[in-house]
């Protein structure tokens, strides 16, 4: 996997991004929040070793929960990551934002899918976890 497949940004380019370790598949969450910070579901993936992000003032952090928090770009709002407050390694960054989002390997699984709106479906076979699925496997780790 060569750098460019790693790397990200934002509409306006404020924010650059680089992943770091290897790349994992998109996870698509469709809980209420995401719903509503995207404007549809969260599509996103996690790099094995965190992200850097060359000018970390470019980015507007928003917690939304207990445990996690929002980056989008402070000028033009896009939605780049998702990360857990508590360890910034665990940062999910938005697959859309990927310089080569035209060559992710396919969907790896959906979560909260007993959230998502009636109004939208996915045509993909990839396993869909229900909130209360989710939030086990999580305790469970
Ligand atoms: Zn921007
Ligand atoms: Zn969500």
């Amino acid at each position: 996997m060569s750098k460019q497949d790693k790397t990200g940004q934002c509409l306006c380019g404020a924010v650059k991004y680089e992943g770091l370790g290897e790349r994992g598949r998109v996870h698509l969450c469709h809980c209420p929040d995401c719903v509503r910070w995207i404007g549809g579901p969260f599509m996103g993936l996690l790099f094995a070793d965190g992200v850097t992000v060359a000018d970390p003032a470019a980015v507007n952090w928003y917690q939304s929960s207990d445990w996690g928090e929002r980056g989008s770009c402070r000028t033009c709002g896009t939605a780049l990551f998702w990360r857990l407050r508590d360890n910034h390694r665990t940062t999910i960054v938005t697959a859309g934002s990927l310089d080569r989002n035209d060559a992710l390997e396919p969907i790896e699984e959906h979560i909260f899918i007993d959230r998502k709106p009636p109004w939208y479906e996915f045509a993909d076979d990839a396993p869909r976890l229900t909130a209360a699925e989710f939030m086990a496997r999580m305790q469970g780790q």
